[in-house]
């Protein structure tokens, strides 16, 4: 059965996260505004009492951030079971089933949605953000009435809050985890590892580091085995260097936020 939320009427599931389920409604009152509710169960948040109190101040925290590639939180509430994050519906599915349905995503595509991904992080970046879950799982798309899609930066800021058991589910596929998350010393530059790894999906049809087992995929991540491209493979020379800029198992070695904002090929300061 689908939960009852005072104010809305649910009227579908949409997707099973790490940690959440999430459901299609609309508002009660007024003009019947189309939503997506995120019910997070409380018991898979740490301690209790007082997690489920920093999450909700995190989460009034989040609520403030307004950005045109950010999944807008308009509201969020909480009963005895869960908490119920409202936000806006996204129509487009996410960027996985984007790059499934299409086996691949034609380069200039690429450069969009990179351009819209970049221009979020910019912004979380200066509120002092970091995502550390971006995958395009968490990718959403929008469909705009011209049709193109603009895609939409989603859960984030909760990951710390889950349960141990939970946390480990998130990290249950290590294909977008930075290596240096591995070894546990990471900081906001894991964000741009993950950014590579997207490239590269959309790009080839598949991650970098694809295994038949979690064993092996987590010591190619740790061996830092060098990354390939599929031998088809034909990118700009522009495309090539930031994917391999993100894409390097050295942070220090990385391309730095200044430099991926700056970066040429990504031309972010024209984009459409
Ligand atoms: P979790 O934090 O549990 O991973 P997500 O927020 O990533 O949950 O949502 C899980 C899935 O539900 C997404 O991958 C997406 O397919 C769907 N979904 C989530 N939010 C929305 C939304 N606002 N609009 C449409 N679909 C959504
Ligand atoms: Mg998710």
């Amino acid at each position: 059965a689908f939960p009852k939320i005072d104010g809305y009427v649910v009227t579908e599931k949409l997707g099973t996260g790490s940690y959440s389920t999430v459901y299609k409604a609309y508002t009660k009152v007024g003009a019947r505004t189309v939503v997506a509710i995120k019910c997070v169960d409380k018991s898979r948040v740490k301690y209790s009492g007082t997690a489920v109190d920093n999450l909700i101040t995190e989460i009034s925290l989040l609520k403030k951030l307004t950005h045109p590639h950010i999944v807008h939180m308009k509201n969020f509430t909480w009963d005895d079971k869960n908490i119920y994050i409202i936000t806006e519906y996204c129509c487009g599915g996410d960027l996985s089933n984007y790059i499934h349905r299409y086996g691949r995503v034609a380069e200039k595509q690429v450069r969009y949605f990179l351009q819209q991904l970049a221009s979020a992080l910019k912004f979380l970046r200066e509120k002092g953000v970091v995502h550390m879950d971006l995958k395009p799982h968490n990718l959403l798309l929008h469909k705009g009435s011209d049709g193109k899609y603009i895609l939409k930066v989603a859960d984030f800021g909760f990951a710390s809050y889950m349960t141990d058991a939970v946390q480990r589910s998130v990290r249950g596929s290590p294909l977008y985890m930075a290596p240096e998350m591995l070894a546990g010393q990471y900081d906001a530059r894991v964000d741009l590892w993950s950014v590579g790894v997207i490239m590269y999906e959309c790009l080839f049809g598949r991650a970098p580091y694809s295994s038949v087992s979690m064993k092996e995929l987590i010591d190619k991540i740790q061996k830092q085995a060098p990354i390939e491209l599929p031998r088809n493979a034909s990118i700009s020379p522009g495309c090539r260097k930031l994917l391999f800029g993100l894409l390097q198992h050295d942070p220090d070695k990385r391309i730095t936020y200044e430099d991926f904002f700056n970066d040429e090929y990504l031309d972010l300061e024209h984009m459409p």
